[in-house]
């Protein structure tokens, strides 16, 4: 039975198979030196010429080919493990050709073109550096879920196929539906409010979200996994605030105790409304022509000043004009400013939220507003014609979360199969 090559490392002088890729191979002519690598580590087998048939089956053996090793743990004192394989048989399940891009990256070594990477991206995955950034995710999902079930929230699934775009049609693809057209769902948004409409009173989904816009950016993919909760009952935004800081909280303590993180994260986070961080940037030397939001040099700016005031690296920006929000958005009836929020870690968005409205004549005068019509919005606005308590929510970007933690450079590098304006594969 295969063995994990973590496990063997206490079993010296035992007979042990084991399976994985060939690291590396170091063949001196009388004896050779094979790595063999699994997920949970690597080991040094070892054969040479006093198992002659061990030895000639692996003359041809290529870097990155999957073997089956047979053999006895050994001490050995020229290994980092303590511990190597007397091979007694090696049985190669899959021979690899010569490498498009190595797996193994020597130190100093040039960095491969990107394009090249995610053209590979099975074999760039194979990193252990990439390796950890799934299991950060797996792990921080996992925290998150936890928040989310220890609180008594359903999780539902919503569709991608829509029959008409959700919000504008500007972001949307267009896809053929039999004889007519469905349009890919930009976001759970008015789903997740249906639910809250369905009397389910706090929901979370994670699914797909599609994008078509022509962006370029280190943040932006046309289809990226999107994490959504909404609630009921809420008084206002700050409620929802509360839920995300408690999620993430949940989320980062579950990476911190399995040791994928240094630090555990501090809540509450500051929450800033947009024109006093405004005023803070000013005060730092940093403008922008951009009116009602931030520049992705602003998201940088408030959080390296907010770090420095607090030590966090996160921050709530509120009170968005309302001219820069979705017409569901509900307004402060004072301030005429929205209920809307972005959290920002580490420079980056990484979610939108808001209060929503839930009273029909308000949102549809929002609606209104903004140029939509009552007739392409009539199965959203229909549901808020039979109850609907107050509610709120957000969107949040896990490939964006992921890659902050990590100090990566791109979202795609945070996403097992990145999708953006000019890959669609592999
Ligand atoms: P941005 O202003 O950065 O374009 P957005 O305001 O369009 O983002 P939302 O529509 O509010 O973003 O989506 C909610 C969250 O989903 C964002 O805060 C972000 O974390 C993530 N997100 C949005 N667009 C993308 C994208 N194209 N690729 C990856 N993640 C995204």
């Amino acid at each position: 039975m295969r063995v994990s090559i973590n496990s063997i490392l206490t079993q010296k002088n035992q007979t042990v198979t084991i399976a994985g890729y060939v690291h590396s191979i170091r063949n001196q002519g009388k004896i050779a030196f094979l790595r063999v690598r699994d997920v949970t580590g690597s080991v040094q087998v070892v054969t040479g010429v006093w198992n002659k048939e061990v030895f000639e089956s692996i003359k041809d053996l290529s870097v990155e080919s999957v073997v089956q090793v047979e053999g006895l743990v050994k001490e050995s004192k020229q290994v980092p493990e303590g511990v190597e394989i007397d091979a007694a048989k090696i049985t190669i399940q899959s021979t690899a050709l010569p490498l498009p891009i190595p797996v193994v990256t020597e130190k100093g070594a040039e960095e491969v073109d990107v394009t090249k990477r995610f053209d590979y991206r099975w074999l760039d995955l194979r990193k252990k550096e990439s390796q950890k950034i799934f299991q950060v995710w797996t792990v921080l999902e996992q925290g998150i879920r936890e928040y989310f079930s220890e609180n008594s929230f359903t999780q539902l699934y919503s569709p991608a196929l829509m029959s008409a775009p959700s919000e504008s049609g500007a972001e949307v693809f267009e896809v053929k539906y039999f004889e007519g057209k469905a349009y890919l769902a930009q976001s759970p948004q008015f789903y997740k409010q249906m639910a809250i409409a369905s009397g389910f009173e706090k929901v979370f989904m994670v699914g797909p979200v599609f994008r078509a816009e022509l962006s370029f950016t280190t943040r932006h993919m046309t289809e990226f996994t999107g994490w959504d909760f909404e609630i009921a009952h809420i008084t206002s935004h700050h409620d929802v605030m509360d839920t995300e800081e408690a999620m993430l909280k949940s989320g980062f303590a579950k990476l911190k105790s399995k040791g994928l993180i240094d630090e555990e994260i501090s809540v509450p986070f500051a929450r800033i409304s947009l024109a006093d961080a405004k005023a803070k940037l000013k005060r730092a030397g940093i403008t922008s022509e951009k009116v009602g939001d931030l520049s992705p040099d602003e998201e940088r700016g408030i959080c390296k000043i907010v770090k420095e005031e607090s030590g966090s690296e996160f921050v709530f920006i509120t009170d968005y004009p309302k001219d820069h929000r979705a017409f569901y958005h509900m307004r402060d009836e004072e301030t005429g400013l929205t209920k809307g929020f972005d959290l920002l870690y580490k420079g980056v968005e990484i979610t939108t939220g808001a209060q929503r409205e839930h009273r029909i004549e308000k949102l549809l005068a929002q609606a209104t507003e903004k140029g939509l019509t009552e007739e392409g919005l009539s199965d959203y606005l229909s549901f808020f014609r039979y109850g609907v308590p107050p509610h709120g929510g957000v969107g949040i970007g896990p490939a964006r979360i992921v890659a902050q933690i990590l100090g990566l450079p791109s979202v795609k590098e945070a996403t097992f199969l990145p999708r953006d304006v000019k890959r669609l594969r592999p």
